[in-house]
């Protein structure tokens, strides 16, 4: 029998997996002379070797046809994003009016949160999770406070009731229940970027509109790693990023997701001249006449630059197609749960849940101790052998090792190397 994480079995594991990876699409970073084992999708996504010509296309279109370049030829920037609507409709279930690629991620969330957090005397309250990304929290609380309320008492933070970080769907449930009545706003995340846990977003949904309130996900880790019916889900609004899984590049154009039940939405937001109602856009006139659906919520021209590499990344999963590749994710961060808990259960605990439909491909690792060390010494001193052996993670304080199989590029072989590494820091 072959060892279970033996390069072999890993190998063969790739081999026969019913979905080939699509590796060579991408460029991975080297590491002395291999590849590394990248688990970092998580935090910024790996080039997609086509994303190189969308982008010389631009450039060039730019050089040759300037300002020309919004109405003419191949790829046009003026409708050019477009080009990116339906495959990332696609990719979050939603209709193509639903979508917009625009601005960064917490800027769409003020965005939206202009719109749709609407707080009264009686109702001033968001609801969020405990330990959320700061930016988030920076957002909401910074939104309590614009609006004149405190965020000492109307930011609603729900506490872990479970082991690592992790909250249950009953704790989310009493917590609604509780607070119902004072809730504006529920924002919560699809995946939680530091313990890995997923959620169950249809329900969460139905929970907060049962007590009037509105919801909102934050996707930034959902996007691209769950199977998504924001549609269906009824949410009323999604925010997400493009550098994450979904390998746009540094700083990518992000998204946004407004349910075509406010495509008409009368509600105030910030406007600006993209959002126009696009026929009349050019006439210039002075009184501001919103597109329907998320397109209207657009501020400015797009940056066609940084949208580019996103056409690329939105081929590969439509290529794919999300269901195929979560069976995959399921497979690889499955292989790396059996491994770890096979080989080096007195070394790594596992954060994220165990159950697979409540974690995405991620899985947070607390270093229970090796070489001597114990914590939060230990994870550093794991973390920087790993990084110093082609093994990159990332560290999230205080004593967090997140490693994200990633479905598009990483392999078997990836997640072997990395508990092969994680033996050789034990025995070292
Ligand atoms: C990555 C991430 C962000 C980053 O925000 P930017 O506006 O893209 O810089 C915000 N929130 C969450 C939950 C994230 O995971």
């Amino acid at each position: 029998m072959t060892e279970l994480h033996s390069p072999a079995h890993a190998a063969a594991l790739d081999a026969a997996d019913p979905l080939p990876t699509l590796r060579a699409e991408f460029l991975i970073p080297r590491h002395a002379d291999e590849e590394q084992a990248y688990f970092v999708g998580n935090s910024l996504g790996l080039q997609p070797r086509g994303a190189r010509a969308h982008v010389e296309e631009v450039l060039d279109k730019w050089a040759m046809e300037a300002v020309e370049g919004h109405f003419t030829g191949q790829a046009q920037w003026m409708p050019y994003h477009e080009l990116v609507r339906e495959p990332l409709a696609r990719l979050v279930g939603a209709l193509p009016s639903e979508v917009i690629a625009m601005n960064s991620l917490t800027a769409n969330l003020h965005l939206m949160m202009v719109s749709f957090y609407r707080p009264t005397r009686e109702r001033p309250a968001i609801l969020i999770e405990a330990g959320s990304f700061p930016s988030d929290r920076y957002a909401v609380a910074s939104q309590i406070a614009f609006h004149g309320f405190d965020p000492d008492t109307d930011l609603i933070e729900i506490e872990p009731d479970e082991p690592g970080g992790l909250i249950s769907m009953a704790s989310i449930e009493r917590a609604i229940a509780e607070y119902g009545p004072r809730l504006a706003l529920v924002l919560w995340p699809g995946v939680q970027y530091r313990s890995g846990q997923a959620f169950d977003l249809d329900a969460i949904v139905r929970l907060a509109h049962a007590q009037g309130a509105v919801c909102g996900f934050d996707l930034a880790h959902g996007v691209g790693n769950l199977e998504l019916g924001l549609h269906d889900s009824g949410v009323d609004f999604a925010v997400w990023c493009h550098y994450k899984y979904l390998n746009s590049g540094p700083g990518a154009v992000a998204g946004c997701f407004v349910h075509d039940r406010h495509a008409r939405s009368e509600l105030p937001r910030f406007a600006g001249w993209w959002g126009h109602e696009a026929t009349t856009r050019f006439r210039m006139g002075p009184q501001f006449v919103p597109t329907p659906g998320a397109e209207g919520w657009q501020l400015s021209n797009p940056p066609i630059l940084g949208l580019a590499p996103l056409r690329a990344s939105l081929d590969l999963f439509d290529r794919v197609g999300m269901r195929a590749l979560r069976e995959k994710s399921l497979r690889l961060t499955g292989y790396l749960e059996t491994l770890i808990r096979a080989r080096l259960a007195d070394t790594l605990d596992i954060v994220t849940p165990a159950d697979p439909g409540q974690r995405g491909c991620q899985l947070s690792l607390r270093v229970i101790g090796g070489r001597g060390l114990s914590g939060r010494a230990a994870g550093r001193d794991l973390f920087d052998y790993l990084a110093r052996n082609g093994v990159l993670g990332d560290w999230r304080e205080p004593d967090v090792i997140r490693i994200s199989p990633a479905p598009l590029y990483n392999t078997h072989g990836d997640v072997s190397r990395f508990v092969a590494a994680v033996e050789g820091w034990r025995a070292a």
